[in-house]
């Protein structure tokens, strides 16, 4: 009998005895694939999947039988879906950013985060860690989860915390009668006990992780950028409690001091890092903690800082002083050995070229092949999603990227990415 009549009867036969008995399986081959388990690049695979998940990779092009989905990617190099852990999807860059305080309601905030949480997808990332909003940030997560708008994975933390007049307080700047006492609830906490309860805020409203800002910041509206804003006996209370909720907690600081003594309290990562020390690169590697660099927002408020009236009078300074730093700070950090994952502060610069992070760790003299495992191993670690994200391997979520070329020979190729799957969902595809 005829191959093709063969394999009709087969189907028509499964057809009759076991009707809808099997899922659709999806075989996307590969003709180049990175799956960042195996350190080099392999050719001519397909990634099998099923209900979202990856069931199997194979050498060879696969198809599978009639009832599945081929998706052909021969003339592409396939890698995980991307992992940015450092973003702010509720908002982005502009002027105006200190006036929409007072002219936003929770409502614009989420509509205009749907199209900042789109366009971060198309490029390529499947998943982020969200690292503050005002809390719409949930309630987005939720919607992506539910399937009713697209966007990637968000893991988000809400509202982050600091101190009174700190990185985190949301009435600096403001006038004195509508500054009020924003306290815990808001993100606001002095004292051990009301950074207990701030973290016991936001676990209420569904934070997956906890941000702290243990020293001053630049875009802030106020006058240190770098100082340290919290005591090493905060920190420890927000870490103690953020554990016992099964909550990691990320802590934003630019000066070594505000480093050193999150790090001794035991956060997970530092985000930025911009003053970070010999001694404190030591120290992170003493406690395993991880550095998320965000070189690309230090480039982009150092560029906007030189636009007259971009940002308030007491930010201009601090993002001309802090902002170009960032990158060489990475550079001296990767090559000390401290644990690097992948994060952009998308929202200081314009959601979607997150991609352009991975240029600027090669520039700074992280191989490529490492830029990419920072944004995909690295990052799932970090997350503690090692069961689901960071590599293709059978058991994994099936978020896959492609690009063309070979980003290991070229890593600007990432700042064009051809196709995107998220959970076997095909979002993009050139
Ligand atoms: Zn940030």
């Amino acid at each position: 009998m005829p191959k093709p009549l063969l394999s009709l009867l087969l189907a028509g036969l499964t057809l009759l005895v076991a009707p809808a008995a099997r899922a659709q399986k999806t075989y996307v081959q590969c003709g180049r694939l990175l799956d960042m388990r195996s350190a080099r690049a392999q050719t001519e695979m397909t990634v099998v999947i099923e209900n979202g998940r990856v069931t199997a990779v194979q050498a060879g092009y696969a198809t599978g039988g009639a009832a599945d989905k081929v998706i052909d990617l021969q003339n592409r190099t396939v890698l995980p879906g991307l992992i940015d852990c450092h973003v702010h999807l509720e908002g982005e860059t502009s002027k105006d950013n200190f006036l929409q305080e007072f002219t936003q309601n929770p409502a614009d905030v989420a509509f205009t985060a749907l199209g900042y949480a789109r366009k971060t997808l198309l490029a390529g990332f499947t998943t982020v860690r969200d690292l503050g909003g005002s809390g719409v940030n949930v309630a987005l997560r939720n919607a992506i989860n539910r399937g009713q708008v697209v966007g990637p994975r968000i893991f988000t933390v809400g509202k982050a915390i600091s101190g009174t007049g700190g990185h985190m307080d949301p009435t600096n700047g403001y006038r004195r009668d509508l500054m009020g006492v924003p306290g815990p609830a808001e993100g606001v906490a002095n004292g051990p006990d009301q950074c207990r309860q701030a973290v016991r805020e936001q676990y209420k409203r569904g934070a997956d992780l906890i941000k702290i800002a243990s020293t001053g910041g630049v875009l802030s509206v106020a006058k240190d950028g770098s100082s340290a804003q919290m005591t090493e006996e905060e920190i420890k209370a927000v870490v103690e409690t953020a554990r016992d909720l099964g909550l990691k907690v990320a802590c934003h600081a630019h000066g070594a001091e505000g480093m050193k003594r999150a790090i001794r309290a035991g956060v997970a990562s530092i985000e930025h890092g911009t003053l970070m020390d010999a001694e404190t690169m030591t120290l992170m590697k003493k406690y395993g903690t991880w550095y998320v660099p965000t070189i690309t927002a230090g480039k982009s408020v150092a560029d906007s800082a030189k636009i007259p009236n971009y940002y308030p009078p007491l930010v201009t300074p601090k993002a001309l002083a802090i902002g170009p730093k960032l990158q060489a700070t990475f550079g001296r950090a990767y090559k000390a050995g401290v644990k690097i994952a992948f994060g952009t502060d998308a929202s200081v610069y314009r959601h979607g070229v997150n991609a352009l992070e991975f240029q600027y760790m090669v520039e700074a003299g992280m191989p490529a092949y490492e830029a990419l495992r920072a944004a995909t191993v690295a990052a799932a670690e970090l997350l503690g999603q090692t069961d689901n994200l960071g590599t293709l391997e059978p058991g994994k979520l099936a978020d896959l990227v492609a690009v063309d070329g070979d980003p290991t020979q070229d890593i600007t190729t990432m700042q064009r990415v051809r196709f995107v799957m998220k959970q076997g969902v095909v979002y993009r595809q050139e």
